[in-house]
């Protein structure tokens, strides 16, 4: 499901690597995944970059420690974004790594267990970020004599692309595409998907292969009813945890338009995450990833994610302080999940408080909290502490980032008649078979699940 990461190998030995993303499954399986490449890092002659999700790009730095020197290839706002994300998993791998030799040191000293060193440090993302070349949408950038790469907008988060190659090898023109992940059409701030051109080869993402998702076109309406319910009747917290990349920036941008239309009641709203706050910025700086809606509003508000009311929160000191306020507010928080980071701290404050609620509005695993919480657990276990569930829980799935299975069918139904072969990576498997059977039904002919390390030899 994670770990996005595919080799292409040209005839003489040019080797480009399409995103090198960061396992990010049950934590024994990814540091091992996570430690060793399926190649020799320092052979790779260039990255070819889909987004700037962790999943995508997360072991870029890794790549670069054990010997990568090209370039890496990406939109102009997936290097920003990049920059601020690379560091932030740094920082965590360095923590972790720090924790590990920490509890072990006893055992270290007397049982001989190894010690753990960081998958990579912010050093590393320093050299990487040094590496970076940033491109437009919908131009050809030729990154090889016989090699062009084109990027178009695949309104997934800031800067996302899919990958479009162009080369030349004995004599003939092959094109491989490359979906990256996929995202919906009708979603505030980014562009619609816009489709790829045609392609002789494309390797396509299965995430939600097998889902559709609901529709929900009262996302504002429902949004306001349940501030009102939780902040201004109940006089509690309305906690919304939330990646700090994409949806942080979503959920602000719809209360900035309340708070512009005068709907938003006067409550204090708090962006209660470093990389969130950065992650802000970066959206603010890059509107030429926005779409027409959004240029619209910023005639008449010129900063979307900002106003009166709304505090973006670093300090440490600040957010703990929100645990002994007793004032209705909104927070969103990172992650997610509900299983790292500061909503964390205030899912422990504020569960057992009937007056708060917690508003999900993403996919969760169930063994997370915040899956937990969706599917109605009674009661939680949070820092060791069982806690009752006595908070209001509200779902609201409209908010995902990517496509569902009519939504990436609809992405690349255009392919169907000159494609040679359509591979299928990133996602559970039992989802891959189940929208492989989908796309088996719907006109596409030749369909690949690839295993892990698997290859394939492609004739132009
Ligand atoms: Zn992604």
């Amino acid at each position: 499901m994670t770990g996005s990461s595919h080799l292409i190998t040209l005839d003489n030995g040019f080797k480009i690597l399409l995103d090198c993303g960061l396992f990010q499954g049950s934590y024994k399986e990814d540091l091992v995944s996570n430690n060793e490449f399926l190649f020799n890092a320092a052979e790779i002659d260039c990255v070819v970059l889909s987004h700037a999700h962790i999943d995508h790009s997360g072991r870029l730095p890794k790549l670069v420690k054990e010997g990568f020197r090209g370039p890496i290839h990406s939109t102009h706002a997936t290097r920003s974004l990049c920059t601020i994300m690379l560091l932030d998993a740094a920082f965590i791998q360095e923590k972790d790594a720090e924790y590990f030799n920490k509890k072990n040191a006893v055992k270290h000293s007397q049982e001989g267990v190894t010690l753990r060193e960081a998958l990579y440090t912010s050093q590393d993302v320093d050299a990487t970020m040094k590496l970076f070349i940033g491109y437009g949408y919908d131009q050809w950038h030729s990154i090889h004599p016989d090699v062009k790469v084109m990027y178009s907008d695949a309104g997934h988060i800031l800067g996302s692309a899919s990958v479009l190659l162009e080369i030349k090898e004995n004599g003939k023109v092959t094109r491989i595409g490359f979906t990256g992940d996929i995202g919906r059409p009708h979603r505030p701030i980014l562009r619609d998907p816009q489709p790829m051109m045609e392609c002789d080869y494309l390797i396509c993402e299965s995430t939600y292969g097998d889902k559709v998702h609901e529709s929900q076109p009262n996302e504002m309406e429902r949004f306001l009813k349940v501030i009102k319910k939780t902040c201004i009747e109940n006089r509690g917290k309305l906690i919304i945890p939330a990646f700090s990349v994409g949806r942080t920036q979503e959920i602000v941008y719809m209360l900035d338009q309340a708070s512009t239309a005068n709907r938003l009641p006067p409550i204090k709203v708090y962006v209660d995450s470093p990389l969130a706050v950065n992650a802000t910025s970066v959206y603010g700086s890059h509107p030429e990833c926005y779409d027409n809606e959004l240029n619209k509003y910023l005639l008449i508000d010129q900063n979307p994610f900002g106003f009166n009311s709304l505090t973006y929160i670093r300090e440490v000191e600040q957010s703990k302080a929100l645990n002994t306020s007793h004032e209705p507010c909104i927070i969103i928080a990172s992650s997610g999940m509900m299983n790292a980071g500061r909503v964390k701290h205030h899912l422990y404050n504020n569960i057992e408080d009937p007056r708060c609620t917690f508003l999900i509005v993403g996919y969760c695993t169930p063994e997370t909290p915040g899956g937990k919480l969706r599917n109605g657990a009674a009661g939680l276990k949070i820092f060791n502490e069982y806690k009752q569930v006595r908070a209001q829980v509200e779902v609201m799935d409209s908010f995902s980032a990517h496509g569902d299975r009519d939504e990436m069918y609809s992405f690349i139904n255009n392919q169907k008649k000159n494609l040679k072969k359509l591979f299928l990576v990133h996602g559970e498997y039992d989802t891959q078979q189940s929208w492989k059977s989908f796309l088996g039904e719907n006109g596409f002919g030749q369909v690949e699940i690839p295993a892990k390390g698997s290859s394939t030899k492609i004739m132009g």
